[in-house]
């Protein structure tokens, strides 16, 4: 009867969590109430759990060696790992989880011997989406930290439309008892894992955080598949919500790029270098720089700043020096918003997680739409290693891979002032004309340095 009751507790705890980490206020207080409600149904699986005979779980040494070790593991590396680099992480993790379902799946495929048709079904299509998962995570874990790089398979979607086909050639003959031989099951297996490998190989540039996102999801679901296998409830409804929460992730960023799924999947970013220097190195006529001092000038004296944060400003660990130039202009007088771009960074809302680190107020962040509404009010905007998500090109250039992506309009200020180091390109590697458009002055230098040197300046002013 107790352990129902935890399960009950599990599933809320989760919902609400969700439902929490959608505020930045109070989404590490939802991460904790949802690791208290997983905890919570863990321990009681672990200790309440019995089967129809009676028995409990049995195998505690393998189940605490596994927990001890899965536990130091991921403490270590969620301490360890540098902001930037979250979403590589994030991809391992769900990698991992993909691999649990694809285990899960092989496990009670030897367990049954003789399943009925549903039980083979739910065992099939938890074993192909985790797989799929897991090896398409793995591959977009190397490509985002450098180690497997770009490549267009000659003929890749007809291969992988062969390997669907096998797949659920396969998938047939051994759900309608066709043929039961455990080939089947493993040929399913490797097409599956194979299928991943290629799926996600092709694709780079400023899409991977989508098909991250889709993997995402894709975990959920097979999650959700073991949950049924277990008639556990409290997997079961993790497993949905995973799966909803990454295909509506998966929606709303393919919306903020404005591109389609279809699109992001074969679509024209394929195969585009991650973070590099191609695609413009042309010149594109002259540029202006501006100096610390006028900047100073120019910010004390207006009555709007906006700041625009971009990757630049993680990299630099720029936030705190943010928030300090944000108070001292506040105190002069000027008002201070910020523009957030909902791609801005390596991972959804990274902008909004690196400010609210240096507790820069929420109200102050503004979302892109409004931002826009308020640029032609605003007498300078600050960018701060932003580039992709300033790019007038997404407008005006038809050409250009990043067409369509809607931007933050930051031309519509009076003035526009651009913080990075050089006049290298972001992450969608192409040339920026707003760089060398009249109204904007490059003010260049690592990010911490120029906002802590800026503060110094208007300070004096
Ligand atoms: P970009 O990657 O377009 O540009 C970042 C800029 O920051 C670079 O041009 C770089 O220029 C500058 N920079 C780097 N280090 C520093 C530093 N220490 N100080 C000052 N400037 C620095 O970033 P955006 O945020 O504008 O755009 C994000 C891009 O990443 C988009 O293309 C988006 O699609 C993609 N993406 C987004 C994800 C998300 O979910 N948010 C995930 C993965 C990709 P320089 O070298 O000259 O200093």
């Amino acid at each position: 009867m107790l352990l129902p009751l935890i399960y009950l507790i599990g599933s809320i705890t989760f919902i609400l969590g969700l439902k929490m980490l959608s505020h930045p206020d109070s989404a590490r207080k939802g991460n904790l109430v949802a690791a208290f409600g997983m905890t919570l149904a863990i321990v009681g699986t672990i200790f309440l759990y019995r089967d129809h005979s009676g028995n409990s779980l049995g195998n505690y040494p393998w189940i605490f060696a596994g927990l001890v070790i899965g536990s130091i593991v991921g403490t270590l590396a969620a301490k360890k790992v540098q902001m930037t680099a979250m979403p590589e992480m994030v991809s391992l993790f769900n990698g991992m989880g993909g691999a649990c379902a694809m285990l899960i799946s092989i496990v009670e495929y030897h367990h049954n011997p003789n399943p009925s048709m549903g039980m083979l079904v739910v065992i099939v299509l938890g074993m192909l989406i985790g797989t799929v998962s897991f090896s398409g995570s793995i591959i977009a874990w190397g490509k985002l930290n450098g180690r497997i790089k770009d490549r267009t398979i000659p003929a890749g979607q007809a291969i992988n439309f062969l390997l669907f086909a096998g797949i659920l050639t396969m998938a047939v003959l051994l759900v309608f008892s066709i043929s039961s031989a455990p080939f089947l099951f493993y040929g399913i297996l490797a097409l599956a894992a194979l299928y991943g490998i290629l799926f996600v190989m092709p694709i780079g540039g400023a899409d991977m955080p989508v098909v991250i996102s889709l993997l995402n999801s894709f975990t959920g679901v097979a999650a959700a598949f073991g949950g049924f296998l277990y008639d556990n409830p409290v997997m079961l409804t993790g497993g949905i919500l995973v799966g909803s929460a990454g295909t509506i992730l998966t929606i709303l960023m393919c919306k903020a790029m404005n591109r389609s799924l279809k699109n992001v999947l074969i679509g024209s970013f394929g195969g585009q270098k991650t973070g590099g220097s191609v695609g413009g190195s042309k010149e594109q006529g002259s540029y202006k720089e501006i100096s610390l001092n006028d900047t100073a000038v120019l910010m004390a004296y207006a009555s709007k700043v906006m700041i625009i944060p971009g990757y630049g400003l993680a990299v630099a660990q720029a936030q705190h020096a943010c928030h300090e130039l944000e108070k001292v202009l506040e105190d002069k007088g000027v008002e201070v918003s910020y523009g957030i771009h909902p791609v801005a960074g390596r991972m959804p809302g990274h902008m909004n997680v690196l400010l609210a680190e240096a507790d820069v107020p929420y109200d102050k962040l503004k979302e892109m739409e409004e931002a826009n509404d308020q640029m032609a009010q605003t007498t300078v905007v600050l960018i701060i290693g932003a580039n992709d998500v300033v790019n007038p090109a997404a407008k005006e250039d038809p050409a250009s891979p990043i067409y369509g992506m809607p931007i933050l309009e930051v031309e519509k200020a009076e003035h526009v002032i651009v913080n990075k180091r050089s006049m290298k390109p972001g992450y969608a590697g192409i040339e920026n004309d707003l760089f060398f458009k009249p109204k904007t002055s490059m003010l260049f230098g690592d990010a911490k340095k120029v906002l802590q040197d800026l503060v110094s300046e208007l300070k004096q002013v």
